[in-house]
């Protein structure tokens, strides 16, 4: 096991090396100010700048720097815990909305990526929810038949269709999601960075925002300067507890992930995987695994963590990377020798009902929010982010109507602590047995 971990702050996709624009240094007016320069602030701002707006976006670090460029880079129709815990939670209709409002989001990206020209690598192989263990055949024979039922472009495959595909064997069966595919999360929101200040969005970069004051004119203040504008727009997700507006509505959990150095033709040939899915373990907490357009193979997740006070620390989990790096080496054993290169960690946005949260808030009703996208936002922020600036120009989205819901809050400190530990712990028992059971069966 490695007690030496290889690794990078932000993340491998993302570009540290690229110029940072100027940060505020003096008070300026705008139509609408942004806080937040990750998918849901960028494609916010291209929406508005496209109307003709004139959009300010405010960003602590440089765009893309939070979990922008940092996630996994499936691009998933996946929505809230699963469709039939949706199903229950929510009944068929709000289902059935949620479904098309998630592979609304799908299409929404793929129409970004094509109109802004954004060389991301996306390849659109669709995802794969994996079960490793017999008992996972019939629970996601049965979760496809139920997506199926509310519309989600979705297939089980049986044993057979995994091995003609050429899907690792250490997945026995699967959900396809025919939807969306993997792309490179980094080079994504490069891509948005480049359009918005191609259009002309004026982007403050190492800018953090102290705080936004209500009124016919919201003021976002920071310590260079302050940003008068018609409307605001909170676009800061897991780190929105930070920023002192929205406190309890999303919580941050962090995660960690892997990248291996390229792979020989041997190793990739060893693998098969010719179709290239993404894939999700149908664990409580997931692996993902994927192989990337520049020939290595990223994975993790697994690992959950929360910080007392809804904290974000930087830095290493070396526990996690340990237990991520584990379970690759067990799911790829042809892998054996394949080197990992880096790990890094970031931070999910999660809600309380596990669905994304938009809406408008303060005296004024003039600050929107877009926020909580639970380990789904590479397409769902894309999209939520188009939504609030249709809202701000007049315009309602339809499939917005499909997020309308009483939003409710996590508990306040120590409760939350306490119920994210006892949460994670027992969702990391039952993955636990899971994982004995498919050792057992191995060793067979
Ligand atoms: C490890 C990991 C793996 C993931 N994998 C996937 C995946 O495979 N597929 C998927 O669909 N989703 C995945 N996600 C989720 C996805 O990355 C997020 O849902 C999405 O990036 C959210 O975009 P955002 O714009 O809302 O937030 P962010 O990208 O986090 O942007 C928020 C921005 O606000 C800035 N900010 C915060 N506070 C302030 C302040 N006070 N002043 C100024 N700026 C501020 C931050 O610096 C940040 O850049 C993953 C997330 C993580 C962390």
């Amino acid at each position: 096991m490695t007690t030496q971990h290889p690794f990078v702050e932000v993340s491998p996709w993302f570009n540290a090396a690229q110029e940072p624009e100027p940060a505020l240094q003096q008070d300026i007016a705008a139509d609408v100010v942004i806080i937040g320069g990750g998918y849901v602030g960028l494609s916010t701002a291209l929406t508005l700048r496209a109307a003709g707006a004139d959009v300010v976006i405010l960003e602590q670090g440089v765009a893309g720097s939070g979990a922008s460029g940092r996630n996994a880079g499936h691009l998933t129709p996946t929505i809230g815990k699963d469709l039939p815990t949706t199903l229950r939670l929510f009944g068929r209709k709000r289902a059935a909305a949620l479904v098309r409002f998630a592979d609304a989001a799908v299409e929404h990206t793929e129409q970004v990526i094509q109109d802004h020209e954004i060389d991301c690598r996306y390849e659109a192989t669709g995802n794969i929810i994996a079960g490793l263990h017999p008992k996972h055949i019939s629970t996601l024979e049965q979760a496809a038949e139920t997506a199926r039922s509310l519309g989600a472009a979705v297939r089980f495959l049986p044993e057979g269709e995994m091995r003609e595909r050429g899907v690792p064997p250490a997945f026995l069966c699967g959900v396809l999601e025919e939807r969306g595919g993997t792309l490179n999360p980094g080079l994504y929101v490069a891509g948005l960075r480049q359009a918005a200040l191609r259009a002309g969005v004026r982007l403050f970069e190492e800018t953090r925002v102290l705080g936004i004051d209500d009124g016919a004119r919201v003021e976002a203040r920071t310590e260079g300067g302050t940003v008068t504008a018609n409307h605001a727009v909170i676009a800061t997700n897991a780190y929105t507890e930070q920023l002192g507006r929205r406190k309890g509505y999303v919580t941050p959990l962090r995660v960690s992930l892997f990248e291996t150095e390229p792979l020989s033709q041997s190793d990739l040939d060893g693998l098969g995987w010719k179709g290239r899915e993404g894939i999700y373990t149908a664990h409580e907490a997931l692996e993902n695994y994927r192989l990337t357009a520049h020939g290595t193979l990223s994975g993790g997740s697994k690992v959950v963590r929360y910080r007392y006070g809804s904290k974000l620390p930087p830095g290493r989990d070396p526990e996690a990377f340990d237990t991520i790096e584990q379970f690759f080496r067990e799911r790829f054993p042809t892998l054996r020798d394949v080197r990992i290169v880096n790990f890094w960690g970031g931070w999910i946005g999660f809600t309380f009902d596990l669905l994304p949260q938009l809406g408008v808030e303060g005296t004024h009703q003039n600050v929107h929010f877009g926020v909580g996208f639970n380990g789904h936002g590479v397409a769902q922020a894309t999209l939520v982010g188009s939504m609030i600036a249709e809202r701000i120009l007049g315009k309602e989205h339809p499939h917005a109507a499909a997020l309308g819901r009483r939003l409710r809050r996590w508990p306040p400190e120590p409760l939350r602590w306490v119920a994210a530990e006892l949460i994670n712990r027992a969702l990391a028992l039952v993955d636990a047995r899971t994982d004995r059971q498919v050792r057992r069966l191995n060793q067979r």
